[in-house]
């Protein structure tokens, strides 16, 4: 059984997150998304209502459940069975970030980190961006999958 965390912060949950686990669904039998707690003081969106809100939009699919964690993603993988982890490559930015701790954990976790990259017409969005523009009263609806409009 192949098993696999997608872990972020999701603060929101963009529709480049969607496409990334829309993606990554045939290529495993389960996958978490792993809501990581570490930075929760700066957030918009309680961790609650973002389980809340992703549990809704995936209600209808069986291989997907909704986590918080805290702690070391690699930790959390072993707690909940997990060989593999996702992320989302948009540019060499997130690459040259991603390398070191894909390669950390395949080292100190024995879990091999599975990278996706981003749909062309999605590698513009950010969470940070849409942050910064619903807290200055911006409309980021456009930036979200349907769930949120
Ligand atoms: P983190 O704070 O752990 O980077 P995020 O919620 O910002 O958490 O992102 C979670 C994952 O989704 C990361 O691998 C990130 O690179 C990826 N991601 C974010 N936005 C996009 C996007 N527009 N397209 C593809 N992947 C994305």
């Amino acid at each position: 059984m192949k098993r696999a965390i997608f872990p972020g912060s999701f603060d929101p949950f963009t529709k480049g997150h969607f496409s990334i686990v829309m993606r990554a669904l045939p290529l495993f039998d389960h996958i978490v998304i792993a809501i990581g707690q570490n930075s929760e003081k700066s957030s918009m969106t309680p961790v609650e209502e973002r389980i809340a809100g992703l549990e809704r939009l995936f209600e209808k699919e069986s291989k997907i459940s909704v986590l918080k964690y805290s702690g070391l993603t690699m930790d959390f993988c072993k707690a909940q069975n997990a060989q593999f982890i996702i992320r989302g490559l948009r540019n060499a930015q997130d690459f040259n970030y991603e390398q070191s701790i894909a390669q950390t954990n395949l080292k100190l976790g024995a879990v091999e980190t599975i990278f996706l990259s981003a749909e062309p017409h999605l590698s513009h969005l950010s969470s940070t961006i849409a942050r910064d523009i619903a807290k200055y009263g911006g409309d980021i609806r456009t930036f979200l999958p349907d769930f949120n409009e």
